[in-house]
């Protein structure tokens, strides 16, 4: 039984990187994205690769010891499928950060803007040459905006205030916490599916099937898991930048979607998977 959880684990993490690459590949290709360093980075990536064995390793031990009791299992698969949506979170943030020694700093300056505006969150400043700004958090007292240093040093007090309003608008609107249970709920779909294939391919393992299968499910993962929930956080991000135009009026929001595309070298005119095109943003708000 040990045997069979280190080999479907070891399936899985290879179908991991199959889909993180090809990922990487498209971005690159048809959206011409940076690529990022850390993740080619071999430090990051013997960790993480470390990582993912051993806890797919211990899940699948876990789901196929309960095999005589389903509602165990059940609880093992429920608890497995949450941590595909939380892996974002739970490694990869904070082994990158860890890795290039980032710090979220406190700005006095920030806090009291976020006091006036009367939303339930903190604000923080990411210690790196970042031209971003995120939301995170999905439990109340977690929800935090973060800004790279590089923007707060950098964007005119209006241009910083419009983006942080979209950041808040992300909070506001529980978008964090929907991407979650979408990611959720694919994520279990994807878990049957994989069940479904050990099973239908039990007497076909060392045929040209296997493989052939293993890219398909590469393919379903990242249909499900990727292009989807990419999909779905495109219309989120014409519901934050509505949320900001309201605060801080429609030219001054325009003015702050400029300036950012002018410092991240026109990275939002482009958009991607996630982000709608710089036009398409513009003809949202103006609608
Ligand atoms: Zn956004």
């Amino acid at each position: 039984m040990l045997k069979e959880s280190l080999i479907s684990s070891l399936q899985l993490v290879l179908i991991f990187y199959l889909v993180k690459y090809t990922i990487v590949l498209i971005n690159r290709l048809l959206y011409k994205m940076p690529i990022k360093k850390y993740q080619f980075n071999l430090k990051f990536t013997i960790i993480e690769f470390g990582f993912l064995f051993v806890t797919f390793s211990f899940f699948f031990y876990l789901i196929n010891y309960s095999h005589e009791n389903n509602y165990l299992r059940l609880i093992f698969i429920v608890l497995f499928t949450s941590f595909i949506p939380s892996y974002q979170f739970i490694i990869e943030r904070p082994l990158t950060y860890f890795l290039q020694n980032k710090v979220y700093i406190k700005n006095e300056e920030l806090d009291s803007f976020i006091k006036r505006s009367n939303i339930n969150c903190k604000i923080r400043i990411i210690n790196a040459e970042v031209t971003n700004a995120y939301a995170s958090g999905i439990l109340p007292f977690t929800k935090t905006v973060l800004v790279g240093k590089k923007m707060f040093e950098k964007f005119e007090n209006e241009d910083l205030e419009s983006i942080i309003y979209h950041e808040m608008g992300h909070l506001k609107l529980n978008h964090i916490w929907k991407l979650y249970l979408i990611n959720l709920f694919f994520s279990m779909t994807f878990i049957v599916i994989i069940y479904y294939r050990q099973r239908l391919m039990a007497n076909f393992e060392n045929t040209v099937f296997a493989p052939l299968s293993i890219f398909i499910i590469g393919c379903i993962f990242g249909l499900l898991l990727y292009y989807i929930p990419g999909k779905v956080q495109s219309k989120f991000e014409f519901e934050a930048d509505k949320y900001a135009v309201e605060k801080v009026g429609i030219e001054n929001y325009k003015h702050a979607l400029l300036s950012l595309d002018k410092i991240s070298n026109g990275r939002v005119a482009k958009g991607g998977i996630t982000h709608p095109t710089l036009e398409k943003r513009l003809k949202n708000i103006s609608a």
